[in-house]
């Protein structure tokens, strides 16, 4: 890992190495967290953070889901996002807020614990590998199925759930694939350990609804909207795990992998082989509208003012 000289924490900018917590840190032992991934791209206009917004406003939603009161506005994590990439001189990194009970209340009611809040920011290069951006990655159903809303809440993105990515995410990478793809309590194609998944079939794109309890993620909406503006079909609806064998495409979306096509999975080629035409095409505009190239989607590039 890259580190950065400074994060943000509770209000202050301190130095990477004294960025410490208590071990009796509430969010320690119960995963009662909840945090964002954020990218910001070196573009011609400046640092440019890939719809900050939206993520923040969906890290406050997270908060609110677990009872977690932030004691920041959302204007001033925003402040404080600016703020810590102009410190450490990134010109492009991954941004990590985290929102956690702090130390102070053991027990399952973390209500009395304090709310904290940290911001990081470190330089970091392709998630799945600059190659399986190029070549597409080879992907693995799991045997885990992706938590469901009858013991969790998968609209939110909370630390404690991510015990089921990690499983999942174990499990593939020991059995020498690079993802794995979870389906969900009924059998249905769910998402990738921290991608949502697309499938391009007869020139048709198709991904998972939202109530089969995916992460509603920032870059699929993105993706959805370039894909309908490209002029593609687009079909939101249940698919079933064989679809995924009879797909001519099939890609996945996230801040940490982009937009990654799946070369390969459960050891069959996915079409040809190759990212197909489809995802070409759309990584390509998608690619654009990151790096603050495509006047269309200009509203999504939060550009970070020089102090
Ligand atoms: N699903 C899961 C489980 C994730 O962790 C992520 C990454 N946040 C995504 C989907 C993609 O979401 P986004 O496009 O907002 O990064």
């Amino acid at each position: 890992m890259d580190q950065a000289d400074l994060i943000w924490m509770n209000g202050e900018l301190v130095a990477w190495e004294d960025a410490k917590v208590h071990v009796l840190t509430h969010a320690l032992h119960y995963g009662t967290g909840v945090f964002e991934g954020i990218r910001a791209y070196e573009t011609d206009k400046g640092t440019a953070i890939f719809r900050n917004h939206e993520h923040i406003e969906r890290l406050f939603a997270s908060a609110g889901l677990y009872y977690m009161p932030v004691p920041y506005t959302q204007e001033q994590i925003k402040t404080a996002i600016h703020e810590l990439i102009a410190a450490n001189g990134l010109p492009s990194c991954y941004i990590r807020p985290l929102i956690y009970r702090g130390a102070g209340v053991m027990g399952l009611n973390p209500l009395d614990a304090p709310v904290e809040v940290a911001i990081a920011a470190w330089s970091w290069g392709a998630y799945l590998g600059d190659e399986g951006k190029t070549r597409g990655v080879r992907a693995k159903v799991s045997s885990w199925r992706r938590i469901s809303g009858e013991s969790l809440i998968p609209h939110a993105k909370a630390s404690g759930q991510y015990l089921n990515s990690v499983l999942a995410k174990i499990e593939s990478h020991k059995a020498g694939y690079e993802e794995g793809i979870l389906l969900d309590s009924q059998g249905n194609v769910c998402e990738g350990t921290g991608e949502n998944l697309f499938l391009v079939r007869d020139g048709k794109i198709f991904t998972p609804t939202e109530s089969g309890g995916i992460l509603n993620g920032i870059n699929r909406r993105s993706v959805m909207q370039i894909a309908k503006d490209e002029g593609f079909e687009l079909i939101e609806r249940d698919l079933a795990r064989a679809e995924l064998y009879i797909a001519d495409e099939i890609f996945m979306t996230g801040t940490a992998a982009e937009l990654t096509p799946i070369r390969e999975i459960d050891d069959r080629p996915v079409g040809s082989g190759e990212p197909g035409p489809v995802t070409k095409r759309l990584q390509q505009v998608f690619d654009d509208a990151l790096h603050a190239r495509a006047e269309r989607y200009s509203a999504w590039n939060d550009i970070v003012p020089v102090p």
